[in-house]
């Protein structure tokens, strides 16, 4: 078999020189990147910052007092984020995920919700809009966000023991706190709801079958997230991780699962139901979803894009650069320029950077922080 040569690094530069002369291109809702990925999923960072301090993601010793934040001027504006993600949804997006930072720190973000809601993909249909929150915020804002819009919510959880939770978030915020936000999203109606809990071998494995004898048969949607070497700074490493195969052998032994297949291309998740004593799902004791990020990739149904806080769009969770599309915002660019540098940067793209750190190990490169471009 002849020799393949698997690019380590992303040697494209795209920048914005590269961008103001991107080709002319008409968004079809057809574009494809290099492997033939459709692009579906924006996220967008709406804030670099939070109130919790997750080990993995914003550890304290690096995001201390001392820790420079974007400026406020340096924040796309709602205008700004919701032109973008109209032009995003010429080029095919569907699905718009709002994060950060913790979303529900950014002041009138319930605006921000209102005019994105109003966007139409180009067959008239309404786009599927969530947020991810930390869920500390939700009991004062679950409302206004349904009012404005928002359809569903994603709530990170990492343990029902407070003790443990408390260490994990680093801010001594309590479970309860978080539990009685998820019950104010349902009581407006943002559903379906996820739950999203990072399994750090170590330090919360005890607390999978809590979780999920907690959430199973409550229509809430339980999601255990492989710990993964985003950014630099969590001091990350592969002793911490406990494969998902782990995690559904562990519940399985206790409450039967059977596989279900996934609900769409490109998703995340795989979805395990809960059994009846048949052996067939049962719907109303609901599933499970596992992201298994580092033991098994799935970059090749990969059709997420990431938009930063300050407008930089990033093709991969795992990149180290993104593309200034706030520059090409800032010096007046027209809607015609804007669509052809996102068909051009998307053309382009070759990312797929857990496959090969499964093949060749890790690529080297600096990495964004995960606060910084969201999950
Ligand atoms: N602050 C919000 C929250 O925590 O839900 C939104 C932003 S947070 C970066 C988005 C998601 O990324 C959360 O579910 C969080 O648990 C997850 N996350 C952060 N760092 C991670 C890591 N190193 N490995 C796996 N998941 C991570
Ligand atoms: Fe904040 Fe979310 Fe990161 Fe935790 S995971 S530090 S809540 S942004
Ligand atoms: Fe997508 Fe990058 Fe994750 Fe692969 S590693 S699934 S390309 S974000």
């Amino acid at each position: 078999m002849a020799e393949r040569v698997i690019p380590l690094l992303d040697q494209r530069h795209v920048d914005t020189l590269a961008l103001r002369d991107a080709p002319p291109m008409v968004a079809t809702g057809l574009l494809g990147d290099t492997l033939g990925r459709p692009l579906r999923d924006l996220r967008i960072s709406v804030t670099d910052r939070c109130n919790f301090r997750c080990s993995y993601c914003m550890p304290k010793e690096v995001f201390d007092k001392n820790h420079a934040y974007l400026p406020h001027a340096a924040l796309l504006d709602f205008e700004e984020i919701t032109r973008l993600a109209r032009l995003f949804v010429a080029h095919g997006v569907q699905k718009l995920r709002l994060t950060g930072g913790e979303p529900l720190l950014r002041k009138n973000i319930e605006v921000l919700i209102a005019q994105l809601a109003a966007l139409r993909t180009p067959e008239g249909a309404p786009l599927d809009i969530t947020l991810t929150t930390n869920g500390s915020l939700l009991t004062r804002k679950a409302k206004a966000l349904r009012d404005a819009g928002l359809r569903r919510v994603t709530v990170s959880l990492d343990g029902l023991d407070d003790a443990v939770f408390r260490g994990m978030n680093d801010v001594d915020f309590p479970v309860a706190e978080v539990l009685a936000g998820i019950e104010a999203a349902r009581a407006v109606g943002l559903g379906p709801i996820k739950v999203n809990m990072v399994v750090k071998r170590g330090t919360n494995e005890h607390e999978i079958l809590p979780m999920a004898r907690h959430f199973r048969g409550t229509g809430i949607v339980l999601r255990f997230i492989e710990y993964m070497d985003v950014g630099v700074t969590n001091g990350w490493r592969m002793d911490e991780v406990l494969p998902s195969a782990d995690v559904v052998r562990l519940i399985a032994q206790e409450m039967p699962l059977v596989a279900l297949d996934a609900t769409r291309p490109g998703e995340t998740a795989e979805r395990w139901g809960y059994a009846d004593a048949h052996g067939r799902h049962a719907p109303e004791l609901g599933e499970i979803g596992v992201i298994s990020s580092v033991t098994n990739a799935f970059c090749q149904d990969c059709n997420r894009a990431r938009l930063s806080t300050e407008g930089k769009l990033y093709l991969c969770l795992f990149a180290s650069r993104g593309h200034d599309l706030r520059a090409l915002l800032r010096e007046g660019a027209d809607d015609a320029a804007i669509t052809s540098a996102i068909g051009a940067i998307w053309g382009q793209r070759t990312d797929r950077y857990s496959e090969l750190r499964n093949t060749v190990g890790a690529p080297t490169q600096a990495r964004v922080e995960m606060s910084y471009i969201g999950g």
